[in-house]
């Protein structure tokens, strides 16, 4: 094949894991006509609890909305500040701003892309009211060390764990899911690019039922009693409006769908575990890329996997080249700072390693179906892009 030929095949960045298994679950609430915030959302809440340990977990319409939740219930009002990453879906920030508050940013450390606790100190001020942390692309984020900060100075802690899911951290000598309760509460993201899906959906968990109360509230306008429950009941209820709420809920196809998805959470793990494996085989011995770095005390999922160019390489070059073989990448994790919707939010430190990673790292194909042979076309395709955009400093 020719760069400019045809292409014999293409490779998609991420691909999600779904077969009739989906498709005949979707059919139940379909069939039944109760189609929103009803039976299977409760049952997919259940089965997700217990998947990672957590006694609450309630979902939500997506992350986002998880999010803006979470730290509505830590207490994060207009005026207060909220420590966080830079470099991460928007998303994140941005669930800061919806309360009103700002984002205070914090650089990451470069090998694992996660918030780095030695800074976070110096972004805490009196206005600071919580700190919102993120397993990047699936990576646990230093939990130990954040929750010692945050104790500290009494500061509840948010998880961004969209990309989290199966991911483990190492407790007592115990490997514990991301969202057990070990910050406050954690948030999940069920949108396509993330390891499973209902098309678009979240879930927060936590160890606080009132917070659970509260999230069960506000996800439905505030309503004082759901539909679910007025429907059952054989008396008459008239429902009340005690607080403002939001419409964030998943709906019962979805939740039907996503009910198969977590019966898939281990083997997709074990998959990507064994991909992310072969890939630092593959690519190890390439002068000048970077691997990500899992610490000891994480087990990642490998939502993403993110390499770092060799100094003087062009990555927008190189993604192009790989591009024209048929293979898709991105460019690293995008920095919210960087972007016109943030002009206005000061930045009072800088974040070079946040700017490096997107300007260095890009984020190679890694998916259930991936197939061992498309890896090791992928691996000689970037190994050839390597040595075809040597612009390095010496030249
Ligand atoms: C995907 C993602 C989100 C947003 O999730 P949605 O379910 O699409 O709202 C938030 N934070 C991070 C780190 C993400 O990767």
């Amino acid at each position: 094949m020719s760069k400019s030929g045809h292409k014999t095949r293409t490779i998609p960045l991420s691909k999600p894991w779904l077969d009739e298994a989906e498709v005949q679950a979707s059919r139940r609430p379909i069939v039944s006509a109760w189609v929103t915030q009803g039976p299977e959302v409760a049952a997919f809440e259940q089965e997700f609890a217990s998947l990672v340990g957590t006694p609450y977990a309630c979902a939500v319409s997506n992350c986002t909305s998880a999010l803006h939740l979470a730290l509505l219930a830590v207490g994060v009002k207009p005026g207060d500040e909220v420590s966080t990453v830079s470099h991460s879906f928007i998303a994140s920030a941005n669930s800061i701003r919806y309360c009103g508050a700002t984002p205070v940013f914090v650089d990451i450390q470069p090998g694992t892309f996660n918030m780095d606790p030695e800074i976070i100190d110096q972004t805490i001020t009196d206005r600071t009211r919580a700190i919102l942390c993120v397993h990047q692309m699936g990576m646990p984020c230093d939990l130990k060390a954040i929750l010692q900060i945050a104790e500290r100075h009494s500061l509840p802690v948010v998880e961004d764990a969209a990309c989290a899911i199966g991911s483990e951290i190492l407790g007592e000598g115990n490997w514990e899911k991301i969202g057990k309760p070990h910050g406050d509460i954690a948030c999940f993201s069920f949108h396509p690019r993330k390891l499973i899906t209902t098309g678009d959906g979240g879930m927060l968990t936590t160890s606080h039922e009132q917070w659970d109360e509260k999230f069960r509230h506000w996800r439905q306008h505030g309503m004082s009693v759901s539909d679910a429950v007025r429907h059952g009941s054989n008396k008459v209820i008239f429902e009340s409006y005690p607080a403002l709420g939001y419409n964030y809920r998943l709906t019962d196809i979805q939740a039907a769908v996503g009910r198969e998805q977590l019966k898939k959470v281990p083997d997709l793990v074990k998959r990507r575990r064994y991909l992310a494996d072969r890939y630092r085989e593959l690519l190890g011995d390439i002068p000048g890329l970077l691997l990500p770095e899992e610490p000891s005390w994480a087990r990642s999922n490998w939502q993403s996997y993110c390499v770092r160019l060799p100094e003087g390489c062009v990555q927008r070059e190189v993604m192009q080249y790989l591009l024209d073989l048929g293979i898709s990448t991105r460019r690293g994790i995008m920095c919210a700072h960087r972007e016109e919707a943030y002009a206005d939010i000061p930045l009072p430190l800088p974040l070079p390693e946040s700017e490096r990673a997107q300007e260095q790292c890009i984020i190679l194909p890694l998916f259930h179906e991936f197939t061992e042979e498309d890896q090791d076309h992928t691996a000689t395709a970037l190994r050839e892009a390597l040595r075809a955009n040597k612009h390095g400093p010496a030249s």
